[in-house]
């Protein structure tokens, strides 16, 4: 999601993927489904967010959320379940948005979306619409200077982002859980956000 400074060391994302992997594989033998083990990889996040200085990140403040967004397909296809769990006019709206945006983005790499400034079809009033099931690089992406978010918003190429201060130790545990379940789940391909819900939410859901 974010470039410059905060690029992920993929190295690092993969020793904590490695080690998240036996967890995932106990869930499995326990009988959890993917759904469920997702939570939970979004759930670990959130703790080590918890235990880190509070970044500037607020409601409100959305300069991150115009970007190539990469998740897993169960992130989507929890993402498509609390969308059919709304009352049917937000239903519909947000199919509206998430099928107007898919068609925006589509054959788009990272850098010409997010040089195109298209907000995530969940990004209403500077708030995040799905804020419980936001995906894992959401959660792990933050700043601690929301100025040069918004300076960095402004420039018309992103590859001349440097990255505001971030946590990286979140951003590492975010891509690292991400990865575990790419590795062990079923129906877990990567794909950029609006594209995999808007094939999610059209289709029936289905746990492995
Ligand atoms: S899912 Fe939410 S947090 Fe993530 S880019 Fe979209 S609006 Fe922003």
């Amino acid at each position: 999601m974010k470039r410059g400074k905060n690029a992920v060391n993929v190295a690092l994302a993969q020793a904590i993927a490695q080690a998240a992997r036996q967890d995932i594989q106990g869930m499995v033998a326990k009988g959890s489904n993917s759904e469920q083990i997702a939570v939970q990889a979004q759930k670990t996040v959130d703790l080590v967010a918890r235990k880190l200085p509070a970044p500037q990140c607020r409601q409100g403040c959305s300069f991150c959320c115009h970007q190539h967004v990469l998740i897993t397909r169960v992130e989507a296809q929890l993402i498509a379940r609390y969308l059919r769990a709304l009352p049917e006019l937000e239903q519909t709206f947000f199919g509206d948005r998430v099928g107007e945006v898919a068609q925006q983005t589509q054959g788009l790499d990272w850098r010409e979306r997010a040089n195109r400034k298209i907000p995530c079809p969940f990004l209403q009033a500077g708030s995040c619409s799905i804020y419980a099931v936001r995906p894992l690089q959401c959660r792990g992406v933050t700043s601690y200077d929301a100025s040069i978010c918004e300076r960095e918003f402004q420039l018309a190429d992103v590859a001349d982002c440097q990255g505001a201060p971030a946590s990286e130790e979140l951003l590492h545990v975010a891509q690292g859980m991400q990865l575990a379940l790419e590795w062990c789940l079923k129906f877990s391909d990567v794909g950029e956000l609006t594209q995999l819900v808007h094939e999610s939410f059209i289709q029936p859901c289905q746990t492995p």
